[in-house]
C-alpha cells in the first residue's frame, strides 16, 4: 500500500534531508511544505510589502501560483513560474519566513495546495503542522528533533560548505527566534501530534535517521 507520511519538526533536525531520501527510496513523491512558505516570503520581500499586513499578505497568498516539481533528481520551486529554488534559501528568506508563515490566510491557501499534493498517496511531506493539520490522517507521523546546539552547527557546515561567511552563534539565535515563532503562533503552531512517533536525531547520522524511519514503515 502506498503510505502517507507527515515528518515535522524543528528548523535543522534534518527532515528535508531524511524525507527527500526516504521517498526516493520508497518511489514516493517528495513534498516540501517549507519551501512553499519561503516562496511566498521571498515574493513578499521583493515587492516590499509590509510584513505586519496580515490582509495583505493573505491576499498575496491567494494570488501566487507556487508549484513544486521534480526535474530528474531536483525538486524545483516555482514562484509564479519562476525557478526560485536556491533563492529561497537565502538567510534573509529564512529570518522572515516565519513571520509570513503565521498568517492564517497564508496558511489557509497553503494548506490547501498541499492537500491537493498529497491526494494521489505515496508521499513523503515534511513541515510543522503536516501531522496535526495538514494531513491528520497520515499513515505515519514522525517528530524530528535534534538539541538546539546541534541543529545550529548543521546549519552552520550547511552554509560554510556553500561559501557563505557566517556566525554560528548568530545562527543559533536565528534558529531559536524562528522556532519561538512557529511554536507560538495562534494557528496551527508547531507541536507533535498525538500520535507522532517522536525521533531525537541529535546523535544520529542521515542514515541512521532513514533506517530508523523506514523500519517504523514496515512496521
Ligand atoms: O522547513 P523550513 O525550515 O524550510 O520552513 C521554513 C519556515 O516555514 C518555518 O520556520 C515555518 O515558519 C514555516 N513553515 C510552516 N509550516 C510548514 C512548513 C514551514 O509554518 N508546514
Amino acid at each position: 500500500k502506498d503510505l502517507v507520511i507527515a515528518i515535522d519538526g524543528p528548523a535543522g533536525a534534518g527532515k528535508s534531508t531524511v524525507a527527500k531520501i526516504i521517498a526516493e527510496r520508497l518511489g514516493y513523491i517528495y513534498i516540501d511544505t517549507g519551501a512553499m512558505y519561503r516562496a511566498l516570503t521571498l515574493k513578499v520581500l521583493n515587492q516590499a510589502y509590509d510584513l505586519e499586513d496580515e490582509k495583505k499578505l493573505g491576499t498575496l497568498a491567494e494570488n501566487t501560483d507556487i508549484k513544486l516539481v521534480k526535474a530528474g533528481e531536483d525538486n524545483l520551486v516555482l514562484l509564479d513560474g519562476e525557478d526560485v529554488t536556491a533563492e529561497i534559501r537565502d538567510n534573509k528568506v529564512s529570518n522572515n519566513v516565519s513571520v509570513v508563515a503565521k498568517v492564517a490566510k497564508v496558511r489557509e491557501e497553503m494548506v490547501k495546495l498541499q492537500r491537493q499534493m498529497a491526494q494521489s498517496g505515496g508521499v513523503v511531506m515534511d513541515g510543522r503542522d503536516i501531522g496535526t493539520v495538514v494531513l491528520p490522517d497520515a499513515d505515519i507521523k514522525i517528530f524530528l528533533t535534534a538539541s538546539v546546539e546541534e541543529r545550529a552547527q548543521r546549519r552552520y557546515d550547511e552554509l560554510i560548505d556553500k561559501g557563505e561567511d557566517v556566525d554560528l552563534e548568530q545562527i543559533k539565535g536565528e534558529i531559536i527566534r524562528r522556532d519561538d515563532i512557529d511554536k507560538n503562533r495562534e494557528v496551527a503552531p508547531l507541536t507533535e501530534a498525538e500520535d507522532a512517533i517522536y525521533v531525537d536525531t541529535t546523535k544520529l547520522d542521515i542514515g541512521q535517521v532513514v533506517e530508523e524511519i523506514l523500519n517504523i514503515c514496515q512496521e
